[in-house]
């Protein structure tokens, strides 16, 4: 799929996902929320309250703090994951397991109308859309937020996913949502 490219210098509304489950997690959250909003060139707009999700996938593990934050921010989309990936690190993220407990998790959901494929970022992010801890905090910011793939506001996608999964527990089914 091409790369759309942006205005440079324009800004641009960016939706993270945040996620804990290792240690103090409302501390590690909040902490990143602070680094992130002193990041040069992003500032914060809006951030869910934080719930909390039962692990998806991976090791046997604790359960997550999630959430969710609009950023406005003028970077490129690399450098904005750049920048989070420093944050992940200087709260002391190791990269030991894949999908196994982190005490930081910041993904980039959407960033503006992007649509980007490449191995190291994928826009928007390739599992938003089965997520419900992903898609419950996005709610909360950002109902009418539209998916510019799926082209279904966060609204309708979580209704969809939560009709799924309300599907999949009364028959067995194991469709996923197109
Ligand atoms: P994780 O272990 O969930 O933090 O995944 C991090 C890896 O996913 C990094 O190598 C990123 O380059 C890659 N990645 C691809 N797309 C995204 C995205 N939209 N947001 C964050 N990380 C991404």
């Amino acid at each position: 799929m091409a790369e759309e490219t942006l205005l440079p210098g324009a800004k641009v509304s960016v939706l993270l996902g945040l996620g804990s489950n290792l240690g103090g997690r409302r501390e590690f959250i909040e902490r990143a929320v602070r680094l992130i909003d002193e990041i040069e060139g992003v500032e914060l707009k809006n951030l869910s309250s934080l719930v909390e999700t039962e692990p998806v996938g991976g090791p046997p593990q604790g359960r997550y703090l999630n959430g969710a934050a609009e950023l406005e921010t003028a970077l490129e989309p690399r450098d904005l994951l750049n920048r989070l990936q420093e944050v992940e690190t200087e709260l002391g993220r190791v990269r030991k397991v894949l999908n196994g407990p982190r005490n930081i998790d910041l993904d980039i959901l959407l960033f503006g109308d992007l649509v980007i494929e490449a191995g190291d970022l994928v826009l928007p992010h390739p599992r938003m859309c089965e997520r419900a801890f992903v898609l419950e905090p996005l709610n909360e910011i950002a109902p009418g937020r539209v998916h510019p793939v799926k082209r279904k506001s966060v609204e309708e996608l979580l209704e969809e996913l939560r009709s799924a999964v309300a599907r999949v527990s009364a028959t067995g089914e194991t469709e996923r949502p197109s």
